[in-house]
């Protein structure tokens, strides 16, 4: 685990199996100088456990550098549970998956991330208090993905400005990578923005709905990077902006929901030397952890949750023209503001 290349000096990596319900999970406690680490829960089918592991450590330092660029008193952190193969009980995986975070002690707040629903949030809060994204309950936030897509909303209008020199999204292209719970909200706004959708997925229906709902086009989940486009949202899973993919980006922007959309971190330089303006995404996705802070306050307050996502917006411009005026990439003035607000060195 020390040598992991991810490994990135983790406070804390925890490993729960339990046999009878088939869970195994990964929780990861990146930092918590800013307060407890809160990050969502990602349910997925890994080929390799080790990816699980690399997908945990690499989305939990990417919390740490989300909350505390959405000067959220929160640390970060982030679960993976690994999906059984062939049938399991859903509850009551989720119900031993609440016991580990339990066992964790409050150092790790959980929510939703991919795979993971408001109901799977109701399970564990039987097991444990330190969950968020709930659906009921005194502070309760719901389902994170309508703040995101919001939040990312924001960011493409706040992109297009420093790119374009534009004040509307109308009848610009967008390309939209996973019509999820992020995407597919972001193609709401978009479209009412008067904004041209280009969009793809790998489950056919939601491809469907995106025709009716927004006359959107559809493309093959291998060409959407390549499609003329103004804008490229990736909103599916990371990795995509890597050397095979770069290349064929025909966007002179790159922003959209997925965490870790760059396969490695050269390609933010190579996307300046393009000239295609990259949002961070860790800065660009915050919105659903800001609702979910909101929740974790007990007291949530919509008025705060606004405030918080017009802060989004001012980072992102901080961070374009600062990228700007030093020529240098997006990520290397965000890494650093990051990092200065953690209190860490490298
Ligand atoms: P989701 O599971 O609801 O949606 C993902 C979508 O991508 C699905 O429709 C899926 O079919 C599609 N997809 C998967 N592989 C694909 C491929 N190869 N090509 C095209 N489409 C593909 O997840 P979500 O909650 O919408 O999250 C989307 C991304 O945003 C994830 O990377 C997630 O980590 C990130 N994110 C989500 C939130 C949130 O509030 N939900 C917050 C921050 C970041």
């Amino acid at each position: 685990m020390f040598d992991h290349p991810d490994f990135d000096d983790h406070e804390g990596v925890h490993v729960f199996s339990d046999p009878a319900t088939g869970l195994r999970a990964i929780i990861a406690v990146h930092n918590t100088n800013r307060g407890p680490a809160a990050g969502g829960t990602r349910f997925w089918s890994y080929e390799d456990p080790k990816d699980a592991v690399t997908d945990a450590l690499r989305l939990s330092k990417a919390m740490s550098f989300k909350n505390a660029m959405a000067g959220l008193d929160l640390g970060g952190g982030k679960a993976v549970i690994l999906r059984p193969e062939g049938d399991f009980d859903r509850e009551a995986l989720f119900r031993a998956y609440g016991r580990a975070v339990e066992a964790v002690g409050g150092r790790y707040i959980t929510a939703e991330d991919v795979g993971v629903s408001p109901t799977d949030m109701r399970v564990i809060k039987t097991q444990t208090n330190h969950v968020a994204g709930l659906d009921e309950g005194p502070a309760a936030s719901g389902d994170p993905s309508p703040v995101t897509a919001e939040g990312v909303f924001r960011g493409i209008k706040v992109a297009v400005r420093h790119a374009m020199g534009l004040e509307s999204l109308k009848g610009l292209r967008v390309a939209v990578q996973g019509l999820g719970h992020v995407g597919y909200g972001l193609c709401q706004h978009l479209h009412q923005a008067g904004a041209h959708l280009i969009v793809t997925d790998i489950n056919p229906d939601v491809l469907k709905q995106a025709q009716n709902d927004f006359g959107a086009v559809v493309v093959k989940p291998d060409q959407i990077h390549a499609v003329t486009a103004d804008i490229f949202a990736p909103c599916a899973l990371g990795g995509a902006v890597s050397n095979s993919t770069l290349p064929a980006i025909r966007a002179s922007i790159i922003a959209g929901a997925a965490n870790n959309q760059l396969a490695t971190s050269d390609m933010a330089e190579a996307c300046r030397q393009r000239g295609v303006l990259y949002a961070p995404d860790y800065v660009i996705n915050a919105g659903g952890i800001i609702n979910v802070a909101a929740e974790v306050s007990g007291n949530y307050d919509k008025v705060w949750v606004q405030e918080k996502l017009e802060g989004l917006e001012n980072t992102l411009k901080t961070i374009f023209e600062r990228a700007a005026e030093q020529g240098v990439a997006t990520t290397v003035i965000a890494d650093a503001m990051a990092r200065e607000r953690l209190g860490v060195s490298s």
